[in-house]
């Protein structure tokens, strides 16, 4: 994710360099996988102060499911526009002041080199999915035996509301069910 930008640095202000990215997706964090290549169309931009990086990406990414934390994947798609200034003047290669601390920008290299891959990475992780899930319908885990509850493990009786004693809940219970006789 890496852009040779010295000529267009020389280019005048409003000039374009467009490329498709189709590169491994830097690594996200650990329990979050790319398990496809992070690809899409980069735009760079000639600006007044130094180039700005714009891209719409798309990546598939293998994550743990909200509910029943198995594996799941899901498609992200992010955009985003990065500034990048220049560090050296590329005419006399002589370092350049360092923008002001309250400006948000990324910096080209003293070797006229922007590199995407921070860029790439947080705004990927900024476009994850809040409650990921395996399926719309899953059921998420048993409370008693914390198995993925799909109808496999044996608690289900146990997940019942408890049965209301006492003479009273008995006479109820009689009741209704001459109530059903009728
Ligand atoms: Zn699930
Ligand atoms: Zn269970």
């Amino acid at each position: 994710m890496r852009y040779h930008v010295a000529a267009l640095l020389l280019e005048p202000v409003g000039s374009v360099r467009e490329s498709l990215l189709d590169e491994p997706m830097p690594p996200l964090d650990a329990d979050v996988v790319a398990v496809a290549p992070v690809r899409g169309q980069v735009r760079l931009l000639r600006s007044g102060r130094g180039i700005l990086a714009s891209a719409t990406l798309a990546t598939r990414l293998r994550l743990a499911c909200s509910r029943c934390l198995g594996d799941t994947e899901e498609e992200i798609t992010f955009s985003f526009d990065e500034e990048f200034r220049p560090t050296v003047d590329l005419v006399t290669g002589v370092p350049l002041p360092a923008p002001d601390a309250s400006e948000e920008c990324s910096l080209i290299d003293e070797y006229h080199i922007i590199d995407l891959t921070d860029v790439v990475r947080q705004n990927a992780l900024l476009a994850l999915p809040m409650k990921p899930l395996c399926q719309k319908s899953c059921p998420g885990l048993c409370p008693v035996c914390g198995e993925r509850r799909d109808g496999t493990c044996r608690c289900a009786e146990a997940e019942e509301p408890a049965r209301a004693e006492g003479p009273m809940a008995e006479a109820l219970r009689t009741w209704l069910a001459s109530q059903g006789n009728r």
